[in-house]
């Protein structure tokens, strides 16, 4: 190889770190009793989710709540569809509170929201945001009426609206109308471009209407979700060109397991890094017997992975090849992985700056040594036909070498004493 080969310019060819634009939107403040919860501006993304339980179960739902709260979901949004659900809002709220989760709720109203929101003030009062979909609120004269009655009770009590829209939900009769004036072009768009041009229309008009209600609009945050990626990226740029509200992101119906992951990831990922989305929702579905957190976990990983935020202590690990014929290196990485996930609840207030901690466990001697040494703590584990020794890099140094069956449970202890040492809370002697 010769480093001298012309690839740089000495002018042009720095490379910098790729940063994600800035969008600077207005702040929104989520809040309940003492406790706020910012979204836009300077704010981090914030992460939410939903439950999927019926909130008429009360403490079933509290339950879900909490679950969602402790996986990392920085607001969680209940459904409110009946007068029975809406009698169970305070009741999930004061559990929550007696149960010390401090997590604001978020009410999901569609089709009924003017009479719930008017007719339970408690429920108006102990949510912390409404989300009102514009396709959903009613049809001709009703529509702005009813839309009116929900904004009306959200400046009352002063909470934040999300104007959602969603196409699967998209205002039919603004639609219409807006295909028939496009129809009336000398060269009219594509059914797609209307359609985008629609879901815009449609958030951006009613959040404009709210204003003229009386709404803040610092307490308007926007969402225009799709189902495809490129449409979802194509409608948020149109989107954030044209407004300074903060956008909730997500994308909606994105499916299950791996599909509904890396679609989200996709399109998120491209959006995120061009400062587009100030609040991320991961609308996964289930599969069967799985647990509700792990939309929390993916939207975590989005933006930990982007070096938007950091939550958890992140494991490098290789993928494994013929190199490795056992899985010890899998079953270390696994359980290492497993285990500062777990410890997480209890060390972020232990151990400040945890989430920082960089853990590499790699199969072999081609990158373990140099990939543990980037890490604050890395082991390289012997590959097939390699010495049964695995070297320990501490700081970017060979700390030791282990070896024998209890490779694993050494290695383990070596990190809990990493973590004790450099994040435990110094205590001065008097
Ligand atoms: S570090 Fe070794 S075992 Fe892991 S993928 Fe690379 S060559 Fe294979």
């Amino acid at each position: 190889m010769n480093a001298n080969a012309p690839m740089f310019d000495a002018q042009d060819d720095w490379i910098a770190p790729a940063e994600p634009a800035p969008r600077r939107s207005r702040q929104a403040r989520v809040a309940w009793g003492d406790h706020v919860v910012t979204i836009g501006g300077d704010a981090p993304v914030r992460v939410q989710s939903m439950t999927n339980t019926d909130t008429v179960d009360a403490i079933g739902t509290a339950i879900q709540v909490k679950e969602l709260a402790i996986a990392g979901s920085e607001l969680v949004r209940i459904t409110v569809n009946t007068p029975e659900a809406a009698e169970a809002v305070p009741y999930i709220r004061e559990q929550l509170d007696r149960m010390g989760i401090e997590v604001p709720l978020v009410g999901d109203f569609h089709y009924n929201g003017h009479r719930l929101l008017t007719e339970y003030p408690s429920m108006a009062q102990a949510l912390s945001k409404y989300r009102i979909n514009p396709g959903n609120v009613g049809k001709g004269d009703k529509r702005d009426r009813q839309f009116a009655m929900m904004v009306e009770a959200a400046a009352r009590y002063d909470k934040v609206v999300r104007i959602g829209v969603n196409w699967g939900s998209l205002d039919q009769e603004l639609l219409a109308e807006m295909m028939d004036q496009n129809a009336r072009r000398a060269e009219p768009h594509d059914a797609q471009q209307v359609m985008y041009r629609a879901l815009i229309q449609s958030a951006l008009g009613s959040a404009e209407y709210a204003r003229e209600l009386g709404l803040n609009p610092d307490n308007i945050i926007i969402s225009c979700k799709v189902s495809g990626v490129r449409d979802l990226i194509a409608v948020y740029r149109a989107l954030a060109r044209r407004c300074d509200y903060a956008l909730h992101l997500g994308l909606t119906e994105a499916g299950m397991g791996t599909k509904g992951t890396v679609a989200s990831s996709t399109a998120l990922a491209v959006l995120l890094q061009e400062g587009i989305g100030d609040t991320i929702r991961v609308s996964l579905t289930p599969q069967p017997g799985e647990s509700r957190t792990q939309e929390v976990a993916v939207a975590l990983e989005i933006l930990q992975s982007l070096g938007l935020r950091t939550f958890n202590p992140s494991v490098t690990a290789c993928p494994g090849c013929g190199r490795t014929t056992s899985s010890t290196f899998q079953e270390l990485a696994k359980q290492i992985d497993d285990f500062l996930r777990a410890q997480m609840p209890v060390w972020k207030a232990r151990y400040p700056g945890v989430e920082n901690l960089k853990v590499a466990v790699m199969g072999c001697i081609v990158n373990g040594p140099g990939e543990s040494k980037h890490a604050d703590i890395g082991i390289s584990l012997p590959g097939t036909g390699e010495a049964p020794a695995a070297p320990v890099f501490i700081d970017g140094q060979k700390a030791m070498t282990l070896r024998g069956e209890g490779i694993a449970s050494e290695f383990h202890q070596i990190v809990e004493d990493y973590i004790e040492r450099r994040f435990g809370t110094v205590t001065t002697a008097h």
